[in-house]
């Protein structure tokens, strides 16, 4: 009998990101904070989208570079380690390109058509001509993305797992038409995604300037939080509070201890705190997270050189795995 022993093959899970510039904490704790974690338990595959970018801004690439550089940037100081997962640059993977071609000839116009996002992003950005073949083919593109490499999981937050449906759908189909059951359908991953809003109440986006960034200086950070909206009802430092209404305390809920959270809920709703010491002791935590993101983002700019060898080692671990899925998808389809 052989000793060799088998080691199953780790899961597979595939996710990215735009090049939108600096991320902040409302993608740290989305997206990233998760990825970290998955990166311990399956074979991780963490992409820029930068082919993405131009189905709504391809009119203006000028800042395209940047926008990538500070992304890349702030995954490595996020702590995706470059050993533990694979992070490369979506345009850097012609597979994509070239299977979102096969699954383009599959997919009916009418499910595009229907995507809610599709509609919604046209009036949402009136200023640009995005009545273009790309922008109705951004989800295909996505699905390209997740199947060029047989992902078993795309880790997303509740609100997201509607997204990963026509994934499954166009693998479904695809399927159903070539022999093999070459792509998977990939499974959503439900990952934590608690309500982050920013400082002005809404939903943190940069969209609506205003973010709190992971590299912002210190200061920043405090002077951003001192700003913050609250429990609109607490108009007098002797009006008692209401956490649960307060934007304030869903930042606590996300970077502050549990004894923390009772001591402010306690404070608050008696009046016992002000709402400026209450932020202050919100600066301390989420000064206290982004410290560590912090030196690492110093350690990875002083040395561009380490970035652009793990963008390039990357993209040559990508491109095998791509290979290997391309290879079936030509035989099943019959090229080549
Ligand atoms: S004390 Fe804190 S939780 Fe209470 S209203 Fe002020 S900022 Fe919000």
């Amino acid at each position: 009998m052989s000793d060799e022993i088998t080691i199953p093959a780790r899961r597979r899970v595939l996710s990215g990101m735009r090049p939108t510039g600096r991320l902040h904490l409302g993608n740290y704790v989305g997206a990233l904070k998760n990825w970290v974690e998955l990166q311990n338990e399956f074979e991780c595959y963490f992409f820029i989208a930068d082919f993405h970018a131009l189905t709504t801004d391809y009119a203006d690439t000028g800042k395209l570079p940047e926008n990538v550089r500070e992304v890349v940037l702030d995954f490595l100081a996020a702590g995706l380690d470059p050993k533990r997962c694979t992070i490369f640059l979506q345009s850097k993977v012609p597979a994509h390109f070239v299977l979102n071609s096969l699954l383009e000839m599959i997919t009916p116009l009418s499910w595009l058509e229907r995507v809610p996002t599709y509609k919604d992003q046209q009036e949402q950005l009136k200023e640009k001509d995005l009545a273009t073949i790309g922008f109705l083919g951004y989800p295909v593109l996505q699905s390209a993305d997740i199947l060029v490499y047989q992902a078993d999981f795309v880790p997303v937050g509740q609100d997201q797992a509607a997204h990963v449906e026509i994934t499954r759908e166009i693998a479904r189909r695809f399927n159903h038409l070539y022999p093999g059951e070459v792509l998977p359908e990939p499974k959503v991953l439900l990952t934590p995604s608690p309500k982050l809003p920013g400082t002005d109440g809404r939903k943190m986006s940069k969209s609506y300037g205003n973010t709190i960034l992971l590299s912002d200086p210190e200061a920043e950070v405090r002077a951003k939080l001192k700003t913050m909206v609250t429990d609109p009802a607490r108009v007098r430092r002797a009006d008692p509070g209401n956490p649960d209404v307060c934007p304030v305390f869903d930042l606590h809920r996300v970077f502050s201890s549990e004894e923390m959270r009772v001591e402010v809920r306690e404070g608050c709703t008696t009046a016992g705190i002000g709402c400026i010491q209450c932020k202050g002791w919100l600066s301390d935590a989420v000064v206290k997270e982004l410290a560590p993101i912090q030196e690492r983002r110093a350690y990875f700019e002083a040395h561009p050189d380490e970035v652009q060898a793990i963008l390039d080692d990357g993209a040559v671990r990508a491109n095998e795995r791509a290979a290997v899925t391309m290879q079936q998808v030509y035989a099943a389809v019959g090229l080549g």
